[in-house]
């Protein structure tokens, strides 16, 4: 049996340059290669997932797009039961791409596509349970109520759409880099595989029991190392948190006991900022 090939094309906010894909739909064309191509893949999933079918029942299929960790817990966090589905998810821009498109079957139809219209930017994160430790680090640090924990302590992105335009705090505070933005410029938040030192256990009795005690020391100052760049992460995520709650045109509130409490034109100010006496009755004193 041939396999299936997709390829996604990003194409609500660009991530993967729009030459790289072009060519490689002219390269599977002039050899008549069929392939089904999805205009941006995260829209698709979260929107309209049934569009999906066809990729969710191959029992042999390739996707081509951005970083192959990122489509695969897209899909896998979309919902939809994959059986026999045996995929492999390769970056538009793989080096091997050459080799694996040799080996396709060619002859094999005309190119389909899978339209995504919604005006929403689908910008949201995605988990990957091989790295999720159940923490709830990201439940506990986002706003806006993105993140809930099902029954069993599983926490799953129960709210997509309330996640904020590119921002991508929950994935700096995620200890385990389990926290993906497909969309997103860097790696490992966009999906790419990291330093490596993301699953690395910090229980330093587990560890000593395991190996020998220089070697356990030598990986703690490694992830010391890694522990103060992760206090970089953590206060940029909060400066990104603190921007989403500032959009440009809202006007702080101020809460009803820190209203001034005097009869002067200043009403809505702090009390704080507000140079008159408690009862004065003077209207220009501030
Ligand atoms: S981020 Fe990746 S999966 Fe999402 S639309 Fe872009 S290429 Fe497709
Ligand atoms: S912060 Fe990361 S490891 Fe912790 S629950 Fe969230 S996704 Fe999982």
């Amino acid at each position: 049996m041939s396999k299936q090939i997709f390829i996604c094309g990003c194409e609500k906010d660009g991530k993967i340059e729009k030459e790289s894909v072009q060519k490689l739909r002219s390269t599977l064309e002039e050899k008549n290669i069929g392939y089904t191509y999805i205009e941006d893949m995260c829209g698709t999933i979260l929107k309209n997932p049934d569009d999906l079918e066809s990729l969710y029942t191959a029992e042999d299929a390739i996707v081509f797009g951005c970083q192959a960790r990122a489509m695969q817990h897209l899909v896998d966090n979309s919902g939809k039961k994959i059986e026999k589905n045996v995929t492999e998810y390769h970056h538009v821009e793989d080096e091997n791409q050459e080799e694996v498109i040799s080996q396709l079957e060619s002859n094999t139809g005309e190119p389909l596509k899978i339209k995504y219209t919604d005006s929403w930017k689908p910008w949201y994160p995605v988990i990957d349970y091989e790295r999720c430790n159940g923490c709830r680090k990201c439940l506990n640090f986002c706003l806006f109520s993105v993140y809930s924990v099902e029954d069993d302590g599983t926490v799953v992105v129960s709210a997509s759409a309330n996640c904020k335009d590119m921002c991508p705090a929950c994935a700096r505070v995620c200890p385990q880099n389990a926290i993906i933005f497909p969309k997103h410029a860097e790696s490992p938040i966009d999906g790419g595989e990291g330093d490596g030192t993301e699953n690395e256990k910090t229980d330093i009795l587990e560890q000593i029991q395991n190996e020998d005690v220089y070697s356990v020391l030598s990986a703690r100052r490694k992830n010391f190392q890694v522990s103060l760049l992760k206090n970089d992460q953590f206060k940029m995520a909060e400066e990104e948190r603190r921007a989403c709650c500032s959009g440009p045109d809202k006007k702080e509130e101020v809460k009803e006991e820190e209203k001034c409490d005097c009869d002067c034109n200043c009403k809505e100010e702090p009390e704080s900022k507000c140079d008159c006496k408690d009862g004065d009755s003077n209207s220009s004193c501030c």
